[in-house]
C-alpha cells in the first residue's frame, strides 16, 4: 500500500484513522455475528441499536434536545435544496434568503421552481470574498422562512457568530462546519449537513428539525418527501444509509473521545491560525476570503496573485509530497485546504513546511 497520504479534500474528506482501523476490523464478521453489517435488515435488532446510539451520541455532543428530532436521510445536501421549499413556502410569503456564493445560489434555483424568492443580502458585488452585512431588520416578518448556509466550501467564508432568533423561521445549510465548533441549536428551525465532511462517508445527509415546524409542512408533497413522514417512522419510513449511520456513529464515539465539541472547536480554531498567520505573513501566498468572513474549515488561497501556471506546479508537487485534495473549486480556481475534524494539526504543519518551501525555490 502507499503512503499514507494526507487528504484536503473539500468532500468525500478524510476520516479519522481509528474510525477507519475499526471499520476495517468489523467489515466482514460484525461483532462476531458472521456476517457484515453491510448484509443486515434495517429493522433488525443489531442496526437499531446503531441508530440509537448515533442519535444519542449526536445529541449528547451537540445538546440538541427533544424539540427537535434527528433524522438521517439518504441522499445528499442538494436533496434538502429542493425539500426545505417543498415543505415550507408559504403562498406569496417570499423565502428570504442571503447569497454568500455557488451552494446559495444552487438552494435559490430549487426555491425559484415552487415558490418566490427574495435575496435580502448579497456577497456578490465583492466576489462573495465577504460576507454580506446582515441584521435581522432585513428579514420580511412575512417570509415563510430565512434561509442561509454558515459555511461556504466554494469561497472559503463563514458566519462566525448567528443572529438571534428571527421573526421567522430559520434554515441553514450546515455541509461543511456542522460539528466542527461548539454551538446551540435551539434557534433553528431545520439544519442539514451532508455526511462526506465532518460525519460519515457520501450518501446521506442529518438533518435537525424542530418538531413542531415539521407539523406546518405542506401535505400536498408525496410521502417520501416530507420530513414529518421520517420523524413518524422514527428514521425507519424506507430503508436508510446503514453503512453510513454506523460510520457517523463511529466518527461521534471518536468526538467524545477527544472531548466533544469544544475540544473540536479548539483543535480546527489551531489549525486554521497556524495557516492563515503563515499567509498573512506571505509575500507569495494570498488569502482569499476577507479577514472577518474566514472559514476554519475551508482555507482559499492564491499564489502571487493568482499565478495558474504556478499553482498547477504547486498542486504537481504537494500530490508528490503525499499532500492531496488541494485543488480549488472549479468555479474559484487557485487552493483550497479544507481542514475538517479529521484533519490533525501536523498535517497543516506539514503543508507550511511544504508552502515554505515551494515559495523559497519558486
Ligand atoms: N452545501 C454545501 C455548503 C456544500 O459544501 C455541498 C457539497 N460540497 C453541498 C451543499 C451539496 O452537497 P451534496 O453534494 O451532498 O448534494
Amino acid at each position: 500500500m502507499r503512503e499514507k497520504i494526507i487528504n484536503f479534500n473539500a468532500g468525500p474528506a478524510s476520516l479519522p484513522t481509528p474510525v477507519l482501523d475499526r471499520v476495517q476490523r468489523e467489515l466482514l464478521d460484525y461483532q462476531n455475528l458472521g456476517m457484515s453489517l453491510m448484509e443486515m435488515s434495517h429493522r433488525g435488532e443489531v442496526f437499531a441499536g446503531i441508530l440509537e446510539s448515533a442519535e444519542e451520541r449526536l445529541r449528547r455532543l451537540t445538546g440538541i434536545g427533544d424539540d427537535h428530532a434527528i433524522l438521517f436521510l439518504a441522499g445528499g445536501a442538494s436533496h434538502q435544496f429542493a425539500l426545505t421549499p417543498l415543505n415550507f413556502y408559504r403562498p406569496d410569503r417570499p423565502i428570504n434568503l442571503v447569497h454568500t456564493g455557488y451552494w446559495t445560489l444552487r438552494a435559490a434555483q430549487e426555491i425559484e421552481k415552487v415558490g418566490k424568492l427574495k435575496i435580502i443580502a448579497s456577497g456578490e458585488p465583492q466576489g462573495f470574498r465577504e460576507l454580506p452585512f446582515l441584521m435581522s431588520e432585513m428579514i420580511d416578518a412575512e417570509s415563510s422562512y430565512l434561509y442561509y448556509c454558515s459555511n461556504n466550501t466554494i469561497y472559503g467564508t463563514q458566519w462566525s457568530h448567528f443572529a438571534q432568533r428571527k421573526p421567522v423561521p430559520c434554515i441553514v445549510d450546515m455541509s461543511s462546519d456542522f460539528l466542527s465548533r461548539s454551538m446551540s441549536f435551539d434557534d433553528f428551525d431545520l439544519i442539514f449537513a451532508c455526511a462526506q465532511k465532518n460525519v460519515s462517508i457520501a450518501g446521506m445527509t442529518i438533518v435537525v428539525i424542530r418538531k413542531d415546524f415539521a407539523k406546518t409542512a405542506s401535505k400536498e408533497i408525496p410521502k417520501i418527501f416530507r420530513y414529518q413522514s421520517h420523524i413518524d417512522a422514527h428514521g425507519l419510513f424506507h430503508t436508510p444509509p446503514t453503512f453510513s449511520i454506523y460510520i457517523a456513529d463511529l466518527v461521534f464515539e471518536w468526538l467524545e473521545s477527544l472531548g466533544g465539541l469544544s475540544a473540536i472547536e479548539a483543535i480546527n480554531q489551531t489549525k486554521s491560525k497556524l495557516l492563515y498567520d503563515y499567509l498573512d505573513s506571505s509575500d507569495f501566498y494570498d488569502a482569499v476570503a476577507a479577514a472577518e468572513s474566514r472559514s476554519k474549515m475551508n482555507v482559499l488561497l492564491r499564489i502571487q496573485g493568482g499565478d495558474e501556471s504556478l499553482e498547477r506546479r504547486f498542486l504537481d508537487e504537494a500530490e508528490r509530497a503525499n499532500l492531496v485534495g488541494l485543488k480549488g473549486h472549479r468555479q474559484t480556481g487557485g487552493i483550497r485546504v479544507s481542514l475538517y475534524n479529521a484533519i490533525p494539526v501536523e498535517a497543516v504543519s506539514r503543508l507550511i513546511e511544504f508552502m515554505k518551501y515551494f515559495a523559497q525555490k519558486s
